[in-house]
């Protein structure tokens, strides 16, 4: 058999420990954030790019599918292995290789967590700014594959704008290395951009080139607790015509609110129907508490306003912003299923969307949490239902599709962050139309002409059903 075949060959430079394919321990790669699963036929954990190619290599012989996973954070189902096959992980080549600060630039391999990399930055003074709520478990080669966004890039950029070199494998096996340590680059096709944020569909990440910068000395933190959702989505347009660029401004409604408070025991305002957490930072402490001040009292005179507070210090920000990073894992610790729509519309039209979602008829047993990096239009709208029960089922990807819908009504996207993966993939025509998907298939062709590198995901399969 084929199969049998691979794990021959790839068992021939490969040690024993680095091939699983006993079913209780590959249970654990055949899953990601997402409500998907898949179990695959083995996980194999390279130790090096060499490996890699020689497992890519016999892959492409053997015609073997290879789902390359990260941390297994995904909320798009990238990293599911839907067709079976092989999982590439990378616990093993999880070494920060440099951090360069005369150039400020880290080099690391993609099994690197998110938050060790900030740790060893953190110590010298420096910060690399995509940070994901997920940073505890997630990988740089995840972040890269998927584009990931974090907080603080409304001011910041996302994952893309720091990566500046990239090595990579194909699915033939050929490693390409493309960029550098250069700031800039013209040279050819910006391939380095294109690989970042293919979730894993179109070559294997195997080393990363990252800008890194100063850590800001200074940072603040304004709450603003209101009675209504829509003036709380107001106020976020609002913060931008005043001329200062926050480095976060993010938005939580009543439920995010109630249930990250009960899930952390920490004293937000229970009874706001919307509360909009701002951070402002920089070098100068005189400049940044200026802005402060200023952030602080168009909070106060904005309608719907009825506390606003400044942080008293770090470990009080601290506080707050951990309520926002845990908002997902409360609303998933309510034991409900969800689905959720990672959409991004322009910034002014955040009031509609929010307006849009509020007015949502669905049954008593759904709720509809809404919350996200709403400075930059990005809102995670999370539709918590049962999925046991079919009528839920159905009204829940009901919602799911009609605010899908809107969003692109809206000039939006469907994805902000998340990736399309299994989750966007049918409603991904909603918004690429015309020759664009066809061109993007194209592209992955061109890549992995056996299609064989992170099948079933971003492109609809040729049953074209919706897939649940
Ligand atoms: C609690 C929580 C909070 C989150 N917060 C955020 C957030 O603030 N911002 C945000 O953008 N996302 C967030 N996410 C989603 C998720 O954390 C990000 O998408 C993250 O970048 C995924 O990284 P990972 O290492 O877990 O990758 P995985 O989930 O393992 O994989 C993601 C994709 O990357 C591909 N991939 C992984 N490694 C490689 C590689 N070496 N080469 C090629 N492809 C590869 C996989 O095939 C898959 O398609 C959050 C998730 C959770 C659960």
């Amino acid at each position: 058999m084929a199969f049998d075949d691979f794990l021959r060959e790839i068992g021939n430079f490969l040690k024993e420990d680095q091939i699983i394919t006993d079913k209780d321990n590959l249970s654990h790669f055949s899953y990601d954030a997402t409500e998907r699963h898949s179990l695959p036929q083995a996980a194999v954990l390279p130790e090096n790019t060499e490996q890699v190619s020689r497992i890519m290599r016999c892959c492409s012989m053997h015609n073997v599918a290879v789902t390359p996973q990260g941390g297994r954070t995904g909320l798009s189902g990238g990293a599911v292995p839907v067709t079976g096959g092989v999982v590439l992980a990378f616990p093993r080549m999880n070494r920060i290789l440099e951090i360069d600060e005369a150039n400020m630039f880290a080099v690391v391999e993609p099994g690197v967590i998110s938050n060790d990399l900030q740790k060893a930055l953190n110590e010298r003074g420096l910060f690399f700014p995509p940070d994901p709520s997920s940073t505890v478990d997630s990988t740089l080669g995840g972040n890269v594959a998927e584009n990931a966004g974090y907080t603080r890039a409304v001011k910041y950029g996302v994952t893309r704008d720091y990566v500046r070199g990239i090595e990579a494998v194909l699915p033939s096996g050929e490693t390409i290395t493309l960029g550098g340590k250069t700031l800039k680059n013209v040279a050819g096709y910006d391939l380095i951009s294109l690989i970042t944020g293919s979730e894993g569909t179109l070559a294997v990440i195997t080393k990363i080139t990252l800008r890194i910068l100063t850590r800001p000395r200074v940072r603040r933190t304004i709450v603003a607790y209101l009675d209504d959702l829509v003036s709380a989505a107001d106020l976020i347009v609002a913060v931008f015509r005043t001329g200062i660029m926050p480095c976060a401004v993010e938005l939580m409604d009543t439920i995010a609110i109630n249930t990250v408070a009960g899930y952390l025991n920490i004293p937000l305002d229970r009874t706001a129907a919307a509360m909009v957490l701002i951070e402002i930072d920089g070098h100068s402490e005189d400049a940044v508490d200026n802005e402060a001040r200023e952030l602080h009292a168009l909070c106060r005179n904005a309608p719907g306003t009825f506390d606003v507070h400044l942080a008293a210090d770090d470990a009080e920000a601290d506080r707050f912003w951990l309520s926002r990073r845990e908002v997902l894992p409360s609303l998933k610790a309510l034991g409900k299923d969800h689905l959720e729509a990672d959409v991004a519309v322009p910034r002014y039209k955040l009031p509609f969307l929010v307006r849009f979602v509020r007015n949502l008829k669905h049954g008593d047993a759904l709720r509809i949490a809404t919350y996200g990096h709403a400075g930059d239009g990005n809102l995670h709208v999370t539709i918590l239902y049962r999925r046991r029960n079919f009528a839920e089922l159905d009204e829940a990807y009901r919602l799911l599709e009609q605010i899908y819908r809107e969003t692109v009504a809206m000039g939006g996207s469907l994805t902000g962050e998340h990736g399309v993966g299994l989750t966007v993939m049918d409603y991904l025509p909603l918004q690429l139309g015309g020759e664009v998907l066809p061109l993007m298939k194209r592209v992955k062709d061109a890549f992995d002409p056996k299609g064989l590198l992170n099948p079933g995901k971003v492109f609809k399969g040729p049953d074209g059903s919706k897939k649940r």
